[in-house]
C-alpha cells in the first residue's frame, strides 16, 4: 500500500480477519498450528517462529520505517542483542563496533559488559565531527551504531553522512530510532541498514509493554536476524504484540502533541534563571539542529535541561513535579522526569558516556500543555 503515514499504521498488516471478519487483528494464543498434511501449512507452525498477531505488527512498523523486513523481540536490548550477533561469522565476524559516545546506558552496558568481554573489541566514538571520524576510524570496523537524537542529550547526527563513510569503508550502519519514532525520521531512506527500536517508548507509547523491533531492507541482513530470532528465541508474547500494534495506530497523533507539548515546555526553560542550559534539537545552537533539521520532520517530545544550582537541585526538581511523574522510561502519553546521571544512565558513570550530574530529562506527554508548564515552573521555584 502506498499510502500516507497514518492509514499505512492503522491499515498494514491488518486486514478483517478472513473467517470472522473482526476488524481488530486477534491476539493469537496458540502456541501451535495444524497443518493439512506434513510441512503443509498456512504460513504458522510454532508460535516462537512466527505468531499471527506478531507478524501484523512485523508488517504494520517496518511499512512505517519504509523497510522490507520487520522482526519484533521481547525489548529493545533483545533487538539490539540480535543485532550484535551479526559480529560472529558469516558477517562481521570478529569485527569492531563503533559506538557514538552519548548513547542510551543499556546499549552501552550491553556492548561493554555482554559483548566486549566474549572478545568484541568496541570503540566510543564522537559523531559530530565527520572529518576526525573518517580520520580516526578503526581498520576493523564491521559496525558503527548510533542513536539520533541521543538519550539523554538529545544530540543529533548526521544519517547520511555517517552512513556514507561507514559504506565506503564496508561497515553497516545501525540505526536506534527509538527517540525520533518513524513519524519523524525514517534512517533506512537516509542509508542506515538497520533500525532498532525499544517498542517500549513511543511505538507502545502508554508505559503498558516491553518490547523490541529490527527493520531493515537488506536481504541478506535480514535472513540472519530472522534466523537468530528464532533461533534464539528472544521473542514478544502475542499479547505485547497487540499492545505494540494498537498503541503504533496512533503514533502519528501522539507525536504531533509531543512535539507541540515539548515546545511550550522548552518555551518555559529557556527563559528560566535557574536553568542553565536547555537541551532540545530545535533551538538553533543545541548540538546537531542542523541535522535534526536536515532530517527530522520535527523535533520530538524529549527535553532535557542542566541546572545552574548543581546536581542536588537537579534531583530536588525531579521530586517536586506531580503532574509530571518522577520515573525511568519514556515516550509515553504520561509526562516523566528523572535524573539520568541517578538514575537511567548509572551504568555509565566512569565511562565515556557519562552525562552531567545536574541533568534533568523530560519525556513531555501528551496532557494539555499549560498544566505541564505551570508544573515543571512551580518545582522549579521551590530550588
Ligand atoms: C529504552 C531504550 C532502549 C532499550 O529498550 P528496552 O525496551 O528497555 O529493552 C534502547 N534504546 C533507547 C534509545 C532506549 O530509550
Amino acid at each position: 500500500m502506498s499510502s500516507g503515514f497514518s492509514t499505512r499504521a492503522i491499515h498494514v498488516g491488518q486486514d478483517p480477519d478472513p473467517i470472522t471478519g473482526a476488524v481488530v487483528t486477534p491476539i493469537s494464543l496458540s502456541t501451535t498450528f495444524a497443518q493439512d498434511g506434513v510441512g503443509n501449512h498456512k504460513g504458522f507452525e510454532y508460535s516462537r517462529s512466527g505468531n499471527p498477531t506478531r507478524a501484523a505488527m512485523e508488517t504494520q512498523i517496518a511499512s512505517l520505517e519504509q523497510a522490507r523486513y520487520g522482526m519484533a523481540f521481547a525489548s529493545g536490548l533483545a533487538a539490539e542483542d540480535n543485532i550484535l550477533r551479526l559480529l560472529t561469522p558469516p558477517h562481521c565476524g570478529g569485527k569492531r563496533v563503533l559506538l557514538g559516545n552519548d548513547a542510551y546506558g543499556g546499549t552501552f552496558r550491553l556492548i561493554s559488559k555482554v559483548w566486549s568481554p566474549m572478545g568484541f573489541p568496541w570503540t566510543a566514538v564522537d559523531l559530530t565531527d565527520l572529518d576526525k571520524l573518517r580520520d580516526d576510524w578503526p581498520d576493523d570496523t564491521g559496525m558503527i551504531w548510533l542513536e539520533t537524537p541521543t538519550n539523554p542529550l538529545l544530540t543529533c547526527f548526521d544519517i547520511e553522512g555517517i552512513a556514507a563513510i561507514a559504506h565506503e569503508r564496508g561497515a553497516i550502519v545501525v540505526v536506534d530510532n527509538t527517540f525520533a519514532t518513524p513519524y519523524l525520521q525514517q534512517p533506512i531512506t537516509l542509508g542506515a541498514d538497520i533500525v532498532v527500536h525499544s517498542a517500549t517508548k513511543y511505538l507502545g507509547g502508554h508505559s503498558d509493554v516491553v518490547g523490541g523491533f529490527v527493520a531493515t531492507s537488506n536481504d541478506d541482513l535480514a535472513e540472519r536476524i530472522a534466523f537468530t530470532q528464532n533461533a534464539a528465541g528472544a521473542v514478544p508474547a502475542p499479547f505485547d504484540c497487540y499492545l505494540v500494534l494498537r498503541g503504533v495506530k496512533t503514533l502519528a497523533v501522539r507525536m504531533d502533541r509531543h512535539c507541540q507539548n515539548a515546545r511550550a515546555v522548552v518555551g518555559l526553560l529557556v527563559d528560566h534563571g535557574a536553568v542553565e542550559r536547555v537541551l532540545y534539537p530545535q533551538l538553533p545552537d543545541h548540538p546537531g539542529h542542523a541535522a535534526a533539521a536536515k532530517q527530522m520532520s520535527d523535533f520530538g517530545g524529549m527535553v532535557s535541561f542542566q541546572v545552574a544550582a548543581g546536581r542536588d537541585a537537579a534531583m530536588r526538581v525531579a521530586d517536586a513535579t506531580s503532574v509530571f511523574t518522577l520515573a525511568e522510561s519514556l515516550g509515553a502519553v504520561e509526562s516523566l522526569i528523572e535524573h539520568p546521571g541517578a538514575m537511567t544512565h548509572m551504568s555509565a558513570a566512569g565511562s565515556p558516556l557519562e552525562v552531567p550530574d545536574n541533568l534533568v530529562r523530560l519525556s513531555v506527554g501528551i496532557e494539555d500543555a499549560a498544566d505541564l508548564v505551570d508544573d515543571l515552573a512551580a518545582a522549579l521555584d521551590t530550588i
